[in-house]
């Protein structure tokens, strides 16, 4: 049913699901003693989290676009990369797609705003199923005015995780990108309010807006977004991490 899963689960994941406090230690004083955050990121609670990642639209349904720039393209390229580096810090990885297609299948045969309906539904369905600890929606924006930036993370207003992994997510773009005041903020979403686990959509800018379209398509632009993204999330389950440490019974 789901042709177009791809797990990325890594070979040590259960020796680096096991980390004593000294490495944990160590790597705080490590991170804690550099001058600038973003050089290094505590990914040590990322070990073993299974996040799906859900690259916005695909196959007939494009999402935005501008001239030749189409959101399905963007959201996809930016998803894969940001697949690579969560899972290269030992997450499981769930991408819903791979390709360009959605996850409906070639049987469908109602109309295309079911179909939509249909995968977005399939789309929640996958996350729920294999009980990610986060779900990541990645996105394109759009406005009718071309004058609108700047990259915005959305989440369940009902879900204190989820907030916490969006504004966390967007204070790293917003501090490495440096091209959005955009804060955080709720958003009443299908995907977000049918996924049983923190969840965020990231509208990763305007396509719209000419200069940050042509940023959007750029590789290198694409890899700076991928890179605070997955800073936000590690900065979040950091956050989680050392809370569930501390209120650990034996502690
Ligand atoms: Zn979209």
């Amino acid at each position: 049913m789901f042709k177009t899963g791809v797990y990325y689960i890594p070979m040590k994941i259960y020796q680096t699901a096991v980390i004593s406090t000294f490495s944990i230690l160590l790597i705080a004083a490590v991170w804690l003693s550099l001058p600038a955050r973003e050089s290094v990121i505590p990914a040590y609670a990322l070990a073993s989290k299974v996040i799906v990642i859900d690259p916005g639209h695909g196959g007939c349904d494009p999402g935005a676009s501008r001239g030749a720039y189409v959101e399905k393209e963007i959201t996809l390229s930016i998803s894969k990369l940001l697949a690579q580096r969560l899972s290269e810090a030992g997450a499981m990885v769930v991408l819903l797609r791979t390709e360009d297609r959605d996850l409906v299948g070639d049987g469908f045969s109602g109309t295309i705003a079911a179909r939509k309906r249909e995968d977005l539904k399939l789309r929640a369905q996958r996350a729920n199923e294999v009980k990610a600890d986060l779900f990541i929606s990645i996105h394109t924006n759009a406005d009718p005015s071309p004058r609108w930036s700047g990259a915005q993370v959305f989440y369940n207003s009902s879900s204190q995780p989820s907030k916490l992994a969006a504004v966390m997510i967007q204070e790293e773009i917003t501090q490495q990108l440096g091209n959005t005041k955009r804060k955080a903020a709720p958003g009443d979403y299908y995907i977000l309010r049918n996924t049983q686990m923190p969840a965020v959509i990231v509208e990763v800018g305007f396509i719209s807006n000419p200069m940050e379209a042509s940023l959007l398509v750029d590789p290198e632009y694409q890899d700076r977004l991928a890179r605070a993204i997955f800073a936000g999330i590690a900065q979040a389950q950091v956050r989680t991490y050392d809370a569930e440490i501390e209120n650990y019974p034996g502690w």
